[in-house]
């Protein structure tokens, strides 16, 4: 079901807004930072209930895979929008295959309409973690502060993230000032996963869309000085090579699928890995090692199936599984040509060797486009708070901005937010408190700046 774009009235127990002039109207300079100033100090005020609520999120043990308790976060995420002034919706992936009664794919959504025309911001956040895995010294699901830092699973990635979202606009409602456009956040499953009954699943029922949403930041955790614009592409592919099963002493009457397969990943290494270490995508993706197109084989299995028992034969079928990040110049169509090529040119070199090429996944580049408006506010709001222009960069890997670019057809989305992008899926993944408030600042800013009111 679409969600249409209705106007609510403000809630009796909210503040009183006080009046904004619009920025490049007949506003004064004064009034406008007292604007800025009213809503700094109120996201400073907060600073302990963002933390604090950053650690409820985490102490609910949101794991995917499978998925558990998606509805409970949910649930804690829309109770919180509710209180500041949204209104809530919670949306389930119904048609989903991974939306079953055992783990339930439920997003949460709210909407807090402007008090005018003026461009509606949606702030997204997925709210599924990866497991803890080994190597804690901390409880990965207490949330607790030690020092200067909040540790937890899911802190940078990204609940924390969805707590700056949450109390930079409450920090705007708290310090009663009207803004002309809706804001919206949204609290989705499955990110880590691929985020199809989260983000695509929002996307796909216009909750995300053109001509209803003008902008999206996804505040995944790229650290308070970074805007990150998009990221590289995604194909994941799998070859099985295929041989005759003979009896293993007498190996020259069969023909191994494992040797042929060592033809194909000697002809990746030899000749297409350098092809694609030679190729350098203008967009800035950081670790610069990654604005190269690359090529990794996950995995590789052959031959005899159980690992308890011997089994004396030729391997008749090995199979293996590549991830070749491609980049925006390249293109998916080119990127795939190439790899059947390789295999094409291999296979009339090698007496005898036949394959199988099956595409497993496809994740097209993305960018926000140069002169966005949504960069220029993130950047002007990251000089106000952290006195120096942020650094615009790319992702190695992909997130759900490949949903809202590709589905909703919103140009216009970036990830800005909290954390230090390295600790992701780390043991002792932590956030510094710092970064939470800086981030949170910035957001409130960039907030204001896109509705034009500061
Ligand atoms: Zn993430």
């Amino acid at each position: 079901m679409a969600a249409e774009r209705r106007a609510y009235p403000m809630r009796a127990a909210d503040p009183k807004p006080i009046d904004v002039r619009r920025r490049g109207a007949c506003g004064t300079m004064p009034v406008m930072a007292s604007v800025r100033d009213r809503v700094l100090a109120q996201v400073d005020a907060l600073a302990d209930e963002t933390a604090a609520f950053t650690t409820e999120l985490v102490r609910i043990p949101t794991v995917n895979p499978p998925g558990d308790v998606y509805e409970d976060c949910a649930r804690v995420i829309g109770d919180r929008l509710r209180a500041f002034g949204f209104e809530v919706q919670y949306i389930a992936a119904e048609g989903r295959p991974e939306h079953t009664a055992a783990h339930p794919r439920v997003n949460v959504m709210g909407v807090r309409a402007g008090e005018g025309r003026g461009p509606v911001v949606h702030l997204n956040g997925h709210f599924d973690v990866v497991p803890a895995g080994e190597g804690w010294t901390v409880d990965p699901f207490a949330g607790a502060i030690k020092g200067s830092r909040l540790y937890g699973r899911g802190t940078g990635d990204m609940k924390a993230g969805i707590a700056s979202a949450m109390y930079a606009a409450e920090a705007i409602r708290r310090a009663a000032v009207r803004v002309p456009g809706a804001i919206e956040v949204s609290g989705t499953v499955d990110e880590e996963s691929g985020g199809f009954a989260g983000v695509a699943y929002l996307a796909e029922q216009k909750y995300i869309a053109k001509g209803r949403t003008d902008y999206v930041i996804i505040p995944e955790p790229h650290s308070p000085d970074r805007i990150c614009v998009g990221h590289r592409g995604v194909y994941w592919f799998e070859v099985t090579t295929e041989g005759r099963i003979a009896h293993g002493s007498m190996p020259f009457l069969g023909i191994s699928a494992i040797e042929h397969m060592g033809h194909v990943l000697e002809a990746v290494r030899s000749e297409l890995k350098p092809a694609l270490a030679s190729r350098v995508t203008e967009m800035p993706v950081d670790p610069p090692g990654a604005r190269h197109a690359t090529i990794n084989v996950n995995t590789v299995e052959g031959g005899q199936s159980r690992q308890d028992v011997q089994t004396p034969c030729v391997a008749d079928r090995c199979r293996a599984v590549f991830d070749r990040r491609f980049l925006l110049e390249e293109g998916f169509d080119q990127a795939r040509a190439e790899v059947v090529e390789l295999l094409e040119r291999t296979a009339a070199r090698i007496p005898g060797l036949r394959y199988q090429l099956k595409d497993l996944m496809v994740v097209h580049p993305t960018r926000a486009p140069q002169d966005s408006p949504l960069i220029a506010a993130l950047d002007r709001s990251s000089r106000a708070v952290m006195g120096k222009p942020a650094t615009i960069m790319a992702s190695p890997g992909t997130y759900d901005q490949k949903h809202v670019a590709r589905i909703a057809g919103l140009p216009h989305c970036v990830s800005y937010g909290p954390g230090i992008l390295e600790l992701a899926h780390q043991p002792d993944e932590y956030i510094e408190l710092a970064d939470l408030a800086s981030s949170t600042r910035v957001l409130a800013l960039t907030l204001l700046d896109l509705a034009g009111v500061a």
